[in-house]
C-alpha cells in the first residue's frame, strides 16, 4: 500500500454460527488497525455456504460486533447477491485453461487424505486425478465441481504485515483448489479475491489459520490480473492448555459471555493487544 492510498479493510464473518473469542479477537484487530490508520473498514457477509449460513446468525453477529464496539461503514455487502461477478471471473480462468472439471466424489477426496495436520483446517493436498495433461481452454457445464490448476512448484511468496516472510510451495503446501462447485456457487478462495478486489481493499487482516489460504488467493489475484493487497495475520488466540479457541465455539460465544455478564471491556480484554 502506497503512502498517499486510504487504508480499506474489511471484516468478512460466515454467517453459520455464532461469533465467538476467536473471530472477535480478528475483528477487533481489523478495527484498530482502521482506526489508527484514519482509514474505513467494509463489512462482508459471506454467506455463500447455503447449507450453514442463516439469517439468525447474520443478525446476531451485527448486534454482536457493536456490542463489542466495532464500528463499520455500512452498507454491508452480501456476497450471495454478487454471483454474477464470481461467475465471470471463474469463466476467465477456464478461458485460459486454468480451471478444469473435477469429477472426484468427497468420498474419493477423503481417502486422498493423507495424515491430517495437526492444527489446521486446511484441505489435503489434491492428488492431480482429475488434472489434464494439457492448458486448453475448458467449456463450462453446470453441476460440475472445478478446480484451479496450481503452477506446480512455485513459492508463493509474501511478506505479512504482523507474522512476517512467508513462503508456501504451490503442489506441496496446497494443491489444485476448488473455484466452482457443482451447485453453481464461487468457492470461497475465488469469491474472496473477486471481492477483496471489487471493494478496494488496501489490507487484509485474518487469522493464521488462514494463511496458506492467503498464497492460494495471490495465485488467483494473478491469474485474473488484479491487484496486490497487503496481509496481516493475526495470531490465534489459545486458551490455557493451548487449545484453540476457535474450537470451543459455544462456551465462547459472545453473547455466551454476554448472557454471564461479562461487560464489553472484559471480552475484549480477552485479547486486546
Ligand atoms: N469468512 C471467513 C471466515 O469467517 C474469513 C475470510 C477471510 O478473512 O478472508 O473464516
Amino acid at each position: 500500500m502506497s503512502a498517499h492510498q486510504q487504508y480499506v479493510g474489511r471484516l468478512a464473518p460466515s454467517p453459520t454460527g455464532l461469533l465467538h473469542v476467536g473471530h472477535a479477537a480478528t475483528f477487533w484487530t481489523a478495527y484498530q488497525r482502521a482506526q489508527e490508520r484514519h482509514g474505513i473498514l467494509l463489512l462482508r457477509d459471506e454467506d455463500l455456504d447455503p447449507q450453514r449460513s442463516k439469517q439468525e446468525f447474520v443478525d446476531a453477529m451485527l448486534e454482536d460486533l457493536a456490542w463489542l464496539g466495532i464500528e463499520w461503514t455500512a452498507p454491508m455487502i452480501v456476497q450471495s447477491k454478487r454471483l454474477i461477478l464470481y461467475r465471470e471471473a471463474f469463466l476467465r480462468l477456464l478461458a485460459e485453461g486454468l480451471a478444469y472439471p473435477c469429477s472426484c466424489s468427497r468420498r474419493e477426496l477423503a481417502r486422498m487424505v493423507a495424515a491430517p495436520h495437526e492444527d489446521t483446517d486446511d484441505e489435503p493436498v489434491y492428488s492431480g486425478r482429475c488434472r489434464p495433461t494439457t492448458t486448453a481452454a475448458r467449456t463450462f457445464s453446470e453441476g460440475v465441481n472445478y478446480r484451479f490448476r496450481v503452477p506446480e512448484g512455485e513459492t508463493v511468496s509474501f511478506t505479512d504485515v504482523n507474522m512476517g516472510a512467508q513462503n508456501y510451495t504451490a503442489g506441496a503446501d496446497f494443491g489444485d483448489f476448488l473455484v466452482w462447485r457443482k451447485d453453481g456457487l464461487p468457492s470461497y478462495q475465488l469469491a474472496c479475491v473477486v471481492d477483496d478486489a471489487a471493494m478496494g481493499i488496501t489490507e487484509v487482516v485474518r487469522g493464521a489459520d488462514l494463511l496458506k489460504s492467503t498464497a492460494r488467493q495471490i495465485l488467483l489475484q494473478r491469474a485474473l490480473s488484479l491487484g496486490a493487497v497487503d496481509y496481516f495475520h493475526t495470531r490465534l488466540v489459545r486458551d490455557a492448555d493451548g487449545v484453540r479457541l476457535a474450537k470451543r465455539h459455544d462456551a465462547l460465544a459472545i453473547r455466551k459471555l454476554r448472557e454471564r455478564g461479562l461487560r464489553c471491556e472484559d471480552v475484549r480484554a480477552m485479547f486486546a493487544r
